[in-house]
């Protein structure tokens, strides 16, 4: 699929909280391969009334506080990043940190599916023992 940014940036009139594509702007890796893109979710919604989606060890379904987005040089509504291309943008790894919790991409169910490194990522290193989650800690 063709990816048009500066046309995706200027067409997001639409008052959803739909994401358009899922794919990495970077990379091209799909970062949730059980959620639709924006349009098929919205036709989706339209005839049947809810979108199938599912999350699982392939997914990078995240958000970090908006001034880490900016920094990366992104906007929002700019598109997807995998947690590889963001940490390369940031020339560092991810943190615990990073992760607004207060945002429903950052809170149960979403937080404990994802890949090894995002998971990794959004563990607390000081107390929590892999495999563990919990913004519990502060
Ligand atoms: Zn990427």
């Amino acid at each position: 699929m063709h990816y048009n940014k500066n046309r995706y940036a200027t067409d997001k009139k639409v008052a959803d909280n739909i994401t358009e594509s899922w794919l990495c702007v970077d990379c091209g890796v799909n970062t949730a391969p059980g959620i639709p893109d924006g349009p098929t979710t919205r036709i989706e919604m339209a005839l049947k009334g809810t979108a199938k989606s599912r999350l699982g060890p392939d997914s990078e379904v995240y958000t970090v506080w908006p001034k880490l987005w900016k920094k990366a040089g992104m906007k929002p509504w700019d598109g997807c990043l995998c947690i590889g291309c963001l940490e390369k943008r940031l020339g560092r790894k991810l943190k615990h940190s990073d992760f607004d919790p207060s945002d429903p991409f950052n809170q149960e169910p979403v937080c404990s599916k994802g890949t090894e490194r995002l998971l990794d990522r959004r563990r607390n290193h000081k107390w929590e023992p892999p495999g563990k989650f919990s913004w519990n800690d502060e």
